[in-house]
């Protein structure tokens, strides 16, 4: 427990289960001091948050479909009601069909390439300006990438397109919202054992792989997606913007399997 976050407000989407890195960006906010509201996706999932935000002592959870403008609009407006103003915003959200997170990417529809986009590139511009509105201050947003955006992954196709326009959004977005003091960067998380994830193909083989052939030869946690957010979020990161920060055991600085990895 530290007190990096006392004082402020911010809104946590993308919350699913306790695996959802969304989760640990809220536990390491809120055992800094955050207070937190969480947005979640439809009915279905209202269950399984509703214990996790309680056990971090929050009961301000909000429903929001990313893809409807309205849906956006009464999340900020329930947020303005509430709060007023925000000090930060963590948007861990992403969305292809499965069926396309395999095979070749040349296959991929028009219709998924879109949806791809809508969920997972615009939603968080869409956010941002939402946010901006209620920052007088100044704020931090924070959205979540992978790799693939930079080096062709096995499986991830068309998400690869779409984290490669929501880092070049990072830093669009951090140069309009700077002169406001609000900050805006990405998290690049290597690959974590979540409900998203499971979506893709190959995934196991996928861990794996960065476990034996990453510098730190282990994958990484929630947690450590958690601490990373935490500076990005708090005072500690008041000097970054645009920032693409990688929290993926150094894996994305290496060229060549090493010569102690075995093969898998
Ligand atoms: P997760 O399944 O726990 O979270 C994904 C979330 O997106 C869910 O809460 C889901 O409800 C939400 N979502 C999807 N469509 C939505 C919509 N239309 N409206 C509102 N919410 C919607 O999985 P996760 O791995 O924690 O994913 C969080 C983010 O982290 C994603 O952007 C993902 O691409 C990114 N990421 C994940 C990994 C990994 O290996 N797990 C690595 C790097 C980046």
């Amino acid at each position: 427990t530290n007190t990096l976050m006392s004082g402020k407000r911010g809104l946590i989407m993308g919350l699913a289960n306790d695996k959802s890195i969304a989760w640990g960006i809220a536990k390491a906010c809120a055992d800094a001091g955050a207070e937190l509201a969480f947005s979640y996706q439809g009915e279905a999932l209202k269950k399984r948050v509703e214990p996790l935000a309680a056990s971090i002592g929050t009961d301000t959870l909000i429903e929001c479909d990313v893809a409807s403008q309205e849906s956006l609009d009464a999340l900020f407006a329930a947020l303005k009601e509430k709060w007023s103003t925000i000090d930060f915003v963590v948007h861990a959200i992403g969305f292809s069909d499965k069926n396309e997170l395999r095979g070749r990417y040349v296959d991929t529809s028009s219709d998924n390439f879109k949806t791809t986009m809508d969920i997972s590139v615009f939603s968080f511009t869409a956010v941002a300006r939402r946010a901006a509105d209620l920052m007088p201050e100044g704020g931090s947003l924070l959205t979540l990438t992978y790799y693939g955006a930079e080096q062709v992954m096995p499986h991830y196709n068309v998400m690869g397109i779409a984290k490669a326009a929501l880092e070049c959004s990072v830093k669009y977005i951090a140069e309009d919202l700077g002169k406001d003091g609000i900050r805006c960067n990405a998290i690049s998380a290597g690959p974590i054992k979540t409900l998203a994830a499971s979506g893709i193909g190959d995934f196991r083989y996928i861990m794996k792989w960065n476990e034996l052939n990453s510098p730190l030869r282990r994958n990484v946690t929630q947690e450590e997606v958690g601490k990373a957010a935490l500076y990005l979020l708090s005072d500690l990161g008041s000097g970054t913007t645009g920032e693409i920060l990688h929290v993926d055991a150094g894996y994305h600085v290496v060229g060549m399997k090493a010569v102690d990895a075995p093969d898998i």
